[in-house]
Order: structure tokens, then sequence, then C-alpha cells
């Protein structure tokens, strides 16, 4: 049985649509991350998910329990917001007690649960310290323990990161990836970082207005993307408005273009990303007949790869090359192949593959 279960959901505020019959499950333990661009819908979702927005239609269930009557409070949700939105007043241990204390757990029980919490997320020697005198990430670790607290069925973080600096951020989100398999809480994440999302999530669910677009693993998303949309959201793509410039691969998009408009999509889109493209001198590789004369126009280092564009034909295609070769030189003539490209009409979508 899945562990978080939603089904149809849907909201509207007046006439506008924030979510539309949205439907997914999740397994136990997994950490999801909800990505999507503003005003997609993803904060809506998780206030729905957490009780405190009331759906139009849908159904959730959380550990096996159907908990649409339910109110926030005995749902067993854990938050963690961007603001930290920890107790001023409050010490550390103060901060993660108060949840068990409104929830009248026993004075001893208290004491071990924060005793446990403070180990797990490495608070131990900051116990009476208040919330101004903590970094942003000890901040967020205190937020972090405070929601595992009542050991929740379900944990959600609305931009869990967002409020931290570029360093700490990208320690932070190892740390939290593994206390969540630590832990085995079912979690959800909200993020606009789609790099965050990729590098920490088991499995990633897009949302555009208001709809779910595609749920898989990181991945998966990137190999396969459903849309259009997804394909220039998850890692980089470039449109390709002339097909038939890429000759190698004409024959086979030209009978998907057909089939395409033969079941009424007009427009045939078609996408290719930096790294399925290979830009090579003539010494470098074996001739290719499905091989393309293209030249250089842009080159730059880029710390990992050199960022390379080419124009072949009308179309200029943006490429990766590996650093292991020589740098190219702007108006240099080169062999370009292209390995991968993604095309979309409609509802469908075909991967057309260069052996
Ligand atoms: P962001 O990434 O900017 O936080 P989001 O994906 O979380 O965006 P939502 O906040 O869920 O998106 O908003 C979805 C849509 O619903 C938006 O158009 C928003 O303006 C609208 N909306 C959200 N809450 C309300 C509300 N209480 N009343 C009216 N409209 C709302």
């Amino acid at each position: 049985m899945h562990h978080l279960e939603v089904r149809d959901l849907n909201k509207k505020f007046g006439s506008l649509q924030a979510v539309e019959g949205v439907s997914f499950s999740v397994e136990q333990g997994r950490l999801i991350g909800l990505l999507g661009p503003s005003g997609g819908g993803k904060t809506t979702l998780l206030r729905m998910l957490a009780g405190l927005e009331r759906p139009d239609g849908g159904a959730i269930s959380i550990g096996g329990r159907n908990v649409d009557a339910l109110p926030p409070q005995d749902r067993g949700i854990g938050f963690v917001f961007q603001n930290y939105a920890l107790f001023k007043h409050m010490t550390v241990v103060e901060n993660i007690a108060f949840g068990l204390k409104v929830k009248k757990w026993e004075r001893a029980r208290i004491y071990q649960r924060v005793a446990e919490l403070l180990a797990l997320t490495g608070l131990i020697g900051l116990e009476r310290r208040y919330p101004h005198q903590l970094s942003g990430g000890q901040r967020q670790r205190v937020a972090f323990a405070r929601a595992l607290a009542p050991e929740p069925q379900l944990l959600l973080l609305d931009e869990p990161f967002a409020a931290i600096d570029a360093k700490v951020r990208k320690e932070l989100r190892t740390w939290l990836k593994e206390m969540i398999s630590r832990v085995g809480v079912t979690s959800l994440f909200v993020t606009h970082d789609q790099e965050e999302a990729v590098e920490v999530a088991d499995e990633i669910l897009i949302m555009s207005q208001g709809r779910l677009e595609q749920k898989g693993t990181p991945w998966e998303i990137y190999r396969a993307p459903k849309t259009p949309f997804i394909a220039t959201f998850i890692g980089e793509s470039t449109a390709l408005h002339d097909l038939t410039t890429l000759a190698p691969f004409a024959e086979a998009a030209v009978s998907i273009a057909n089939k395409a408009s033969l079941e009424g999509h007009d427009e045939l889109q078609a996408f290719v990303r930096p790294e399925s493209i290979e830009i090579s001198r003539s010494h470098e590789r074996q001739p290719s007949s499905a091989a393309l004369p293209g030249v250089v126009s842009h080159v730059q280092f880029r710390g990992d790869a050199w960022h390379v564009e080419v124009q072949v034909g009308a179309q200029r295609l943006t490429a990766r090359r590996p650093l292991a070769y020589e740098p190219l030189s702007l108006g240099e003539e080169v062999s370009v192949l292209v390995h991968r490209l993604y095309l979309f009409a409609g509802q469908q979508s075909w991967i057309v593959e260069n052996p």
C-alpha cells in the first residue's frame, strides 16, 4: 500500500483553477521534490495536504487513513518553512519540545525524545541558545527537529533552504537527504530550484498551471521529459526550428511529423540537449555519414566542459565538449553529431536516437 495517496484533487479560487485533477502516490520514506514555475499550484497542494486549505474535490490518505475530514493537528503532519518560524523567546530545547507539550506527552518521554533529536540533528551543545544566537543552518536544523519531534507520518517542507546562503545550503541539502532516509519519514518539499530538486529528491513532481505534468525519478524525467516545458525546465535543451538541417534525423522526424499531423496535431516541436551533441575536428573522430558540417560561433570555458555554439545550416546548436579536448576556435569548421532528439506533438512525445 502507498503511504501517501492523492486522488483527483481540485481547488478553485474564484474562477482561477489553482489545482486541477492532481493524483499521485508516494511510498513510505520517499523524499519528493515538488517543482514548477511560480503560480503552478505547489503551495496550494501542500496546504491541502496539511488541511490548511479545503479542496473542492478529491481525496487524501496518509498512512492508509483518509484525512479529508481531519483538522491539521490530527493529520500527523510535520512542517518546515523557509523562514524557520521558530519561537524567538524559546531556547532550542523549548522549541523542539513545544509540540510535545501541546500534545501532553509525559515529561520523561519529552525529555527522552528531545535528547534523541538533539543527537540526530547535531544540535548537542546548543540546547540553551535562543534562535538569534544560531546560524541560519542551525536554525533550520532546529526547525527540522521540532517538526520531527511528534513522529509525524508525513513531513512537509516549504522552500526549506530558500533563506540560506549558497554554501550552507548545499551542505544542508545533503544533510536533510541523509536525515530523512535515516528517519524513514515520507517527505514532500517545495522548491523553485531545479538543481536542488534533481540532487536531493528521490522523485520529482512537476506542477504547472495547476496540473501535475510529470512524476518520476530525476533521471527518468531528464531522460524522457513528457512535455516541451519539462524538456527545458529540467536540464538544458535547445528548440530546433529547422528539422531538415538535421539530415540524419530527417527521415525519422518527418515520419513522426506526418503521423502527428494525421492525428490532428498541428505543430511538431523538437529539442536537443547540449550533452547529446558531439562536436569534433575531422581528425578526432571516424568519419560518419550521420555527421553534419558546422561552424563554431561561440566557445566558453565552463569549469566542467567547453560550452560551444555551432551553426548548422540555419540552426544554431548549443553543445558541450569534454575538457579533455583542446578548445575550438571561432569560425572553425567542425563535424556535428546529434545523438538524441526529443519530439513533441499534442499530448505525445518521442525520443529519436542516432545509433
Ligand atoms: P510560488 O512558487 O510562487 O509559491 P505556487 O506554485 O506555490 O507558486 P500557488 O501559491 O499554489 O502556486 O498558487 C496557485 C495559483 O492560485 C496562483 O495563481 C495564485 O495566485 C492563486 N492563489 C493561491 N492562493 C490563493 C488565495 N488564497 N486566493 C486566491 N488565489 C490564490
